[in-house]
């Protein structure tokens, strides 16, 4: 039985807010209510579709009627007090909780059909476009917020469905922060502005991250960008089927390290990318999941120095058997606007 958001959608292909898809030996379901039941009726070929009202009503007896003793939940989304409830209300029906399921849906999404990557690319094409756009618009003298909110409306207006995550604008001191909100800071001459973002299409997200320089920039910010392009570049070219993701991770690692800023990277080189904008495997120092073709998956070496200021260049790649397919096709060398 699946109820996450991102899983119901993988495997309706129907976004809904509620619901839950029920897959026995012999059939699937789709289980909604009111609100979504026509449209999802028209839409969802996958599985039959049925009008929920009320678990005891609707659900039970199906699992009755298909002989359902032992129900697969997912265990890293269901709450322990909805867990608790489906304990008491299904009656002689086992719930397992050993992770199987949410393993198995995880290693079927972690590898996308020709179709997935084409939202992708479709979402990453909406995300060149606002690079494009936004770049002769940045200038000292506009806030963060200034900038975000312009690329989020150019982003929507060529028809992304929504943001795939909230934007990353941050500028000067503010870019030493990773994950740094965008604030009222005016840009300043001298600044790195790194702008991480991304659109949504057909409800597969695209994830880039660029930072660019403002009228100039010192010998030892240029150094550390390109030392942080060197990584993305030199662990890209390493990527391909059959390699495990941690060893990537350490190649843009060592290089940084190596490079004199040891301990200035703090996260892990990448994630995959799909229906959700974090999903498995990642390239970080711990995951060993061997690259699969069809694997989209970020590649986002960075170089933050605390108090002064940060580098993160992100570009998002699908796995090929001999190599890997980038998707992003922004500029990635050194821009002073
Ligand atoms: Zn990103
Ligand atoms: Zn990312």
């Amino acid at each position: 039985m699946v109820t996450s958001f991102a899983n119901r959608r993988y495997l309706t292909g129907f976004p809904s807010s509620a619901g839950m898809v029920l897959v026995t030996e012999q059939a699937s379901y789709f289980l909604t209510d009111f609100r979504y039941f026509e449209k999802a009726c028209d839409v969802v070929k996958s599985c039959k579709v049925i009008l929920l009202t009320s678990l005891a009503k609707d659900l039970l007896p199906l699992l009755k009627k298909q002989g359902v003793d032992t129900l697969f939940v997912e265990t890293d989304t269901v709450s322990l007090a909805t867990f608790d409830r489906w304990c008491q209300l299904f009656e002689g029906v086992a719930l397992q909780q050993d992770g199987k399921m949410t393993n198995l849906l995880a290693a079927l999404r972690s590898v996308k059909s020709a179709e997935e990557i084409q939202h992708i690319q479709a979402a990453q094409a909406l995300t060149d476009e606002t690079f494009a756009y936004i770049l002769p618009r940045i200038a000292a003298g506009r806030s963060e917020i200034d900038v975000m909110l312009d690329m989020e409306f150019f982003m929507r207006r060529q028809g992304s469905e929504g943001v795939a995550f909230d934007f990353v604008v941050v500028s000067g001191q503010n870019s030493s922060l990773p994950h740094g909100v965008p604030t009222h800071k005016l840009i300043q001459k001298g600044d790195f502005v790194t702008m991480d973002f991304g659109a949504v299409v057909n409800g597969y997200r695209s994830d880039m991250t660029r930072t660019v320089g403002v009228g100039f920039l010192t010998d030892q910010q240029k150094q550390v960008y390109n030392t942080v392009l060197d990584a993305k570049t030199i662990a890209m070219a390493a990527i391909r089927s059959g390699v495990m993701c941690k060893d990537i991770d350490k190649i843009a690692r060592n290089h940084i390290d190596q490079a004199g800023y040891a301990g200035c990277f703090g996260h892990g080189l990448g994630h995959s990318v799909g229906i959700e904008i974090h999903e498995g495997p990642s390239f970080n120092t711990r995951c060993e999941t061997l690259l699969q073709p069809g694997m989209v998956i970020t590649v986002e070496p960075g170089i933050y120095l605390e108090g002064k200021y940060g580098v993160r260049i992100e570009d998002m790649i699908a796995v090929t058997e001999t190599g890997c397919e980038n998707l992003t096709h922004s500029p990635d060398e050194l821009i002073i606007v």
